[in-house]
This record gives structure tokens, sequence and C-alpha cells, in this order.
């Protein structure tokens, strides 16, 4: 079930929705430093974008990204 696009400070105050976030990013290089992390954070919905997406059966939480 799709959610939308949350802004940086509404994934912050989702702890479970930001920590999949941050378990996703980390597969990168980039996604592991933290000042660039929270630039991303902080940059959602300019150049790139998140989508927040919840189960309808275990209302888990996960997060989708996307960059220009
Ligand atoms: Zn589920």
């Amino acid at each position: 079930m799709y959610l939308g696009q949350p802004s940086g400070d509404q994934l912050r105050a989702n702890r479970e929705a930001y920590d999949a976030l941050l378990a996703d990013i980390g597969r990168f290089d980039w996604g592991r430093d933290e000042d660039y992390v929270h630039d991303f954070i902080d940059g959602l919905g300019g150049t790139h974008v998140a989508y927040l997406f919840e189960c309808p059966r275990c209302g888990r939480q996960l997060v989708r990204w996307d960059a220009d």
C-alpha cells in the first residue's frame, strides 16, 4: 500500500521508516557517511524522493527512494 512521498522531517519522525531507509542506503559507501546521509535526508523532495509503503497485512513500513 503506497502512503506517499515523505519529507525528511516526516521520515525522521517515523522511526520504523527512517531505519528502513538507513538500512537500504547502507548498502552504498555514501550511505554509511553520516554527513552525507544527513544531507540526503534533508534533500528529500528535491533531486531525490522517498516513497513510503505499508504492508496491508502486518503494517510493516518500507521505504524506496529514487534519484534523478
Ligand atoms: Zn507484511
